[in-house]
C-alpha cells in the first residue's frame, strides 16, 4: 500500500505556533538571543576545524537596537549567517532546525552544546512584530540576502548589501492595543531587564547603546545625554566557575542579585556534578524566613536554566516541601525541553537531581549541626517548623531522612538538643524518651506532671509548638527508644505503692465520687496517686491522644 504524505496547513500551524506555545510574550527576545549564540557558536566551532576561518573572540558579539522612531527592534550578529537556501529552509520550513542538523552533522561534542532544537523559537518574534526582516551573510559568502515576512502570507527572499557575515533580525513592533503595550520593548531598561532574566549567562557579550545621563564637562550643574554601549550580560555564570575562585562574598552577592532574599544565607552549596545526569547547582539555606513562608502564598522552588538560559524561575520539583526554604538555581545540559523550552518533557533526569540535591541539603544541614552549632540554631528556629512537619507529612516517609536534624528544648541542658544526645545520655534504667508539652518552656516547668520524672534523674524534653506532638508520633522510636509524654498513666517505672494508694482510695471513697460527679463527665476518673509532690493534682491521660494534641485537633478545620 502506498504511504500518504501528511499534509499540514502551514498557515495554521504558523498561527497555532505563534499564538499558544508561550505564556509571556518576552520570551521572544530570549529566543532570537539564543539563536544568536548558536549562530556565534557555530562559527567558533568551525573555525576550530576550517584553517580558512579565524575565531578573534573580540569581534563576535551580540548587538540589541531599539529605534523609537521607526518602532523597530533589532538583534544583529557576528555569527555563522545563513546562505540563501539555508534561510528558505531553516525560516521557510516550521519546525527545521539547522540547530539541530548542524549538531548531527558535526557530530559535537559536550560543551559545545547548541541551544536550538525545535525550529520554532525564532517565530515567537510574531507575537510582538507585524513584520520580520532578516538579512543575512554567510561566513565565507560575497552576497547577503534579505528574508521578510508578515507571518502566516509567506515570506519573499531577495539580494541585499550587508558588510560582514552575520544576521541582523529586525522587527517592525505591533501597535500597542487596549491590553498589550508593544513599546516596552524599545525602552532600554526593559530590554536590560529581560535580557538579564533570561539571557544573563550567554556566553557572548550582548551588548546595546545605552542612554547615559551625565554632567557636562566642566559644569556641575548641567547635564547632557550621551550613548555608551554597554554589555547587559554577565556571561560566564558564577556557577560555571571554580569553587577555589569564589568567595564567600561572591556567593552572597549573586543571592543578592538574584533577589533569593534580604538576609545573609547561613550557608551556601555549591555542587557540580560530572555522573549519568551533569548538573550544576548553587543553592542557599537562608536565616530569616521569609514574611509569607508560613502561608498558602509562598511558592517554593529553584531556578531552572537549560545550558545557561532560563527556562523555569520556579520549579518546585526540584525541592521536597520539607526544604521548601532553600533557595538557588541549577543548571544541566541533560534536560529535555518541550517545545516552548518552558517545561521538560520528561521528567527522568530532574528526579534525578531532586534526588541528589536532596540528599546534599541533608548532609550540609547536618554538617552544620556538627560544626556550627549556633547558625543551625539560628536556622532551625526560623525553619525547624517545615521539618517537623516533613516528619509528620505523608505519613510519615521522610522521617528517617528527618529525624537527626531535629531538635528540642532539654530539661538538663536548658537549650535545644537532638535526639541522638539525648538518647546517648540516657541512664541505663531509663526506659522511655520522655516529653512534656505546654504553651511554653515557663509553663512546662510548673507542670506537676514532670516532677516525677525529673526526680528520676530522666531529662525530658520540652514540646512548644503544636507540630512537636504529632511528628513524634509518627516517628514512634528513635534509636529504638519509645516516647513517652510525662502525663502518661505508665511512665516505665513504679511510681505508685498499690497498696498504699487501693487504701487510699477506699478511705476517701465518698470524696472521689463526689469530685467526679461534680466535674460532670469532664474526666474519666478520680484516683490516688503518688505521683505528686509539691502540687495537689494532675491530669493524666490514658490514650493515645495527649491533652495539646485534642487541642490542637479541636481547634482544627474540619
Ligand atoms: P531552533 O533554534 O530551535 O533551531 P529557531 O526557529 O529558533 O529554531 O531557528 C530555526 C533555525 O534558523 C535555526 O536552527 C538556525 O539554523 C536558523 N537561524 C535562526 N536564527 C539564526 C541566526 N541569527 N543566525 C544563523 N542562523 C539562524
Ligand atoms: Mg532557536
Amino acid at each position: 500500500m502506498a504511504v500518504k504524505e501528511f499534509k499540514a496547513e502551514s498557515k495554521r500551524l504558523l498561527d497555532m505556533m505563534i499564538h499558544s506555545i508561550y505564556t509571556q510574550k518576552e520570551i521572544f527576545l530570549r529566543e532570537l538571543i539564543s539563536n544568536a549564540s548558536d549562530a556565534i557558536d557555530k562559527i567558533y566551532y568551525k573555525a576550530l576545524t576550517d584553517e580558512n576561518l579565524t575565531f578573534d573572540k573580540d569581534s563576535y558579539y551580540i548587538k540589541i537596537t531599539p529605534d523609537k522612531e521607526n518602532r523597530t527592534l533589532t538583534v544583529s550578529d557576528t555569527g555563522i549567517g545563513m546562505t540563501e537556501t539555508e534561510l528558505e529552509e531553516n525560516l521557510g520550513t516550521i519546525a527545521q532546525s539547522g540547530s539541530l542538523a548542524f549538531k548531527h552533522d558535526n557530530e559535537m561534542k559536550d560543551g559545545y552544546d547548541l541551544i536550538g532544537q525545535f525550529g520554532v523559537g525564532f517565530y515567537s518574534a510574531f507575537m510582538v512584530a507585524d513584520e520580520i526582516t532578516v538579512i543575512s551573510k554567510a561566513a565565507g559568502s560575497d552576497q547577503a540576502y534579505k528574508w521578510q515576512s508578515k507571518g502566516a502570507e509567506g515570506y519573499t527572499i531577495e539580494p541585499c548589501e550587508k558588510n560582514g557575515n552575520g544576521t541582523d533580525i529586525i522587527l517592525k513592533l505591533k501597535e500597542n492595543t487596549e491590553d498589550e503595550d508593544y513599546d516596552q520593548y524599545l525602552e532600554e531598561y526593559r530590554l536590560r531587564a529581560i535580557v538579564k532574566k533570561y539571557s544573563d549567562f550567554i556566553r557572548y557579550p550582548i551588548k546595546m547603546d545605552v542612554t547615559e545621563r551625565r554632567l557636562k564637562e566642566g559644569s556641575d550643574d548641567e547635564y547632557e545625554e550621551v550613548k555608551e554601549e554597554q554589555t547587559l550580560n554577565s556571561m560566564v555564570p558564577i556557577w560555571r566557575k571554580n569553587k577555589s575562585e569564589l568567595t564567600d562574598e561572591d556567593y552572597e552577592q549573586f543571592y543578592m542579585e538574584k533577589h533569593y532574599g534580604f538576609d545573609k544565607p547561613v550557608k551556601h552549596i555549591h555542587i557540580k556534578v560530572d555522573g549519568t545526569v551533569r548538573y550544576n547547582a548553587i543553592l542557599y539555606i537562608p536565616e530569616k524566613i521569609p514574611f509569607d513562608y508560613y502561608t498558602p502564598e509562598y511558592e517554593k522552588g529553584l531556578e531552572l536554566y537549560a545550558n545557561g538560559v532560563l527556562i523555569m524561575e520556579k520549579c518546585p520539583d526540584l525541592l521536597p516541601d520539607y526544604f521548601s526554604f532553600v533557595k538557588g538555581m541549577v543548571d544541566s545540559e541533560d534536560l529535555s525541553l518541550n517545545i516552548s523550552r518552558e517545561m521538560l518533557q520528561h521528567d527522568r533526569q530532574l528526579k534525578l537531581i531532586a534526588k541528589n540535591i536532596k540528599n546534599k541539603i541533608k548532609r550540609e544541614l547536618a554538617n552544620l549541626l556538627k560544626e556550627n552549632r549556633e547558625q543551625y540554631e539560628a536556622f532551625f528556629k526560623s525553619f525547624g517548623r517545615q521539618l517537623k512537619f516533613g516528619v509528620y507529612n505523608e505519613f510519615g516517609a521522610h522521617k528517617e531522612d528527618l529525624q537527626d536534624l531535629l531538635m528540642f528544648y532539654s530539661s538538663k541542658e536548658k537549650k535545644l538538643v537532638t535526639l541522638d544526645e539525648y538518647v546517648s545520655r540516657m541512664p541505663e534504667d531509663q526506659k522511655y524518651i520522655y516529653y512534656a508539652t505546654g504553651e511554653s518552656i515557663d509553663r512546662i516547668e510548673k507542670l506537676p506532671q514532670t516532677e516525677l520524672v525529673l526526680d528520676k534523674g530522666y531529662e525530658i524534653l520540652y514540646f512548644t509548638e503544636d507540630i512537636d506532638e504529632f511528628a513524634i508520633k509518627m516517628l514512634m522510636n528513635y534509636k529504638e527508644k519509645e516516647f513517652r509524654s510525662v502525663s502518661s498513666g505508665d511512665l516505665g517505672f513504679e511510681t505508685e505503692d498499690k497498696k498504699e494508694t487501693d487504701a487510699e482510695e477506699k478511705e476517701n471513697k465518698e470524696l472521689f465520687a463526689f469530685m467526679k460527679e461534680t466535674l460532670d463527665g469532664k474526666v474519666k476518673n478520680v484516683r490516688a496517686s503518688h505521683r505528686l509532690k509539691s502540687h495537689p493534682v494532675c491530669f493524666t491521660t490514658d490514650g493515645e491522644v495527649s491533652i495539646e494534641m485534642e487541642k490542637v485537633l479541636s481547634a482544627m478545620p474540619n
